[in-house]
Parts: C-alpha cells; sequence; structure tokens
C-alpha cells in the first residue's frame, strides 16, 4: 500500500522559530508552488490526500477550492503550525477546532483526517489523540515511530502499520510515517528534505521493498527559486534546501512508478480488524 499525501504550507513554515507574526513579511509563493503539484497529478490522473494549514486556507482559500474542485481530499494540518508538543491541551484543542471550522465552511465537508506539524505528536502528548477524536478526526497521520528526528518521534509505537490507537475509550486509525533502517537508525525515505537527499534508485528500491509507505511533500519541496531563510540552524538549512534543484523530476517518476492512492482509498483497502490496538 502505497499512500501520497501533501502537507499545504508555505515556503517558511520550515521554520518553527520565528513567529507567525513575522509570516506577512514574506514573498506569497504558495500558488504556483501548489499548482506544480497538482499538475504532476493531473497528469497522471491521480487523487490524493492534502494536509491544508488553517493559516492558509483563512488567507488563500482560493488555493484549497482549487484543489477540492480537482477532486482530491481536503485534510488538517493544524491552523499555526505549531509543535503538538509545545502545546497543552486547551491550546492544542482551540487551534485544531479554528483549522477545521475555515476549512470545512470553504469546502462544505467534515473533515475526518489530521496531521499534525512535523509528525510532533509523541508518546508525552497522548491528549492530542482524545482531543481529535473529539473534534472528529477518524485517522491521524501524525506518527513517527521512531526516536530519530527532529520535532517527533513514537519509538514504543513499534511497526510502520496502519494501527488503532486507544486513549480514555476513545479510538483513532492511525497511518504512521515509515522508516528503513540504515547504519542502525530508522530514516524517513518517502517525504521531505529525506525524499530530496536521497538518490532516487535507493528510494525506489527501499520503497518496492515495503509493504506500506507514506509519502509526504509539501509546496516548498519543488520550489527551487525560494528564498533562504537566514535564521534557520545549519541542519535544519540543509534539511530544508537540499536536493530542490532534482525534486521535482523525482516527484514524477514517484508518481509514474508506483501505484499511489490518498489516505481515504487507503483507509477503506486496510482490514482493521486485523490492525494492531496500541493503548495509552
Ligand atoms: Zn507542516
Amino acid at each position: 500500500m502505497n499512500i501520497l499525501t501533501f502537507d499545504i504550507e508555505e515556503w517558511f513554515h520550515c521554520d518553527f522559530i520565528s513567529d507567525s507574526s513575522t509570516w506577512q513579511n514574506y514573498e506569497v509563493r504558495i500558488h504556483n508552488a501548489t499548482d506544480k503539484i497538482l499538475q504532476a497529478l493531473d497528469n497522471r490522473n491521480l487523487k490524493s490526500t492534502f494536509f491544508v494549514l488553517g493559516w492558509i486556507t483563512e488567507k488563500y482559500p482560493e488555493v484549497v477550492k482549487k484543489i477540492h474542485a480537482e477532486g482530491h481530499e481536503i485534510a488538517c494540518h493544524s491552523y499555526i503550525h505549531e509543535l503538538v508538543h509545545r502545546m497543552n491541551p486547551d491550546s492544542f484543542r482551540k487551534d485544531t477546532e479554528h483549522a477545521l471550522k475555515i476549512t470545512e465552511d470553504i469546502i462544505g465537508e467534515k473533515i475526518k483526517i489530521y496531521r499534525a506539524p512535523a509528525f510532533s505528536i509523541t508518546e508525552q502528548t497522548p491528549w492530542a489523540f482524545e482531543i481529535l477524536a473529539e473534534l472528529g478526526i477518524e485517522y491521524d497521520c501524525s506518527v513517527l515511530p521512531s526516536s530519530s528526528h527532529d520535532y517527533g518521534g513514537f519509538p514504543s509505537f513499534g511497526e510502520c502499520l496502519p494501527s488503532i490507537i486507544e486513549v480514555n475509550g476513545y479510538r483513532i486509525k492511525e497511518f504512521p510515517i515509515n522508516t528503513v533502517s540504515l547504519m542502525g537508525k530508522q530514516m524517513i525515505f518517502s517525504g521531505g528534505g529525506f525524499f530530496r537527499l536521497f538518490p532516487y534508485f535507493l528510494i525506489h528500491k527501499w520503497a518496492k521493498e515495503s509493504n506500506y509507505v507514506m509519502s509526504y511533500f509539501h509546496p516548498r519541496d519543488f520550489d527551487y527559486e525560494q528564498p533562504m531563510l537566514p535564521q534557520l540552524p545549519l541542519m535544519r538549512k540543509f534539511k530544508s534546501y537540499v536536493g530542490l534543484k532534482n525534486s521535482y523530476p523525482k516527484l514524477i517518476k514517484w508518481v509514474t512508478d508506483f501505484e499511489l492512492m490518498s489516505v481515504g482509498e487507503a483507509a477503506k483497502k486496510t482490514d482493521w480488524s486485523k490492525a494492531k490496538i496500541i493503548s495509552l
């Protein structure tokens, strides 16, 4: 099962340092960068899941309307792009509720799928699943079943497969990110900076060998003319800008070489009666 998803946010949302009040000073690149993705999918007649940032929906509703009009699945990527483990239950609930309301009003449908910024739902924030379920979210894609990531990591999750998370009587179906074991470390390869960094033949090989792949991309992953944020720490800068020149041809290969589906389609194809239940 190979899932295709996109997180719709601006080029500067890779920064978790600056205050959101500075965002208005930055160049707007979301329209062209999103169009590039839509074009690649249209050429292959592919439908995928788009996790839209509420801040984007509010500022540029036309972006979300266009994605929706082209038949893609709309999901939620929070409102303000804050890491979940920097929030408390109350602020997380408010952020999610706000994002859902704005986006649901634009598309006229209930949103049932969520992904936290930077896979930041961890073992320390089990309350997040409970709140998501209370807000009508049925599927979550926020878990990285490993500890080797900047902002996320859920090492006790176990194997990277669709699973059911149970918290205080609430259940949520989880589609985690997948990893490959490399020199003793669990590495992501099917999205973001990792997809840009690794050579395509390796990504292709690892994906062929996996029976579950969650691919995730951002408009900025294919926008090689984007400015560089000076305030990013060196490692983050490298991860945010490495391989930008060749990433769009890689995406075209990715959508050509694999049979890819949206989260909604994957949910229908999963036999949930056989899925692992993780009680928190
Ligand atoms: Zn994001």
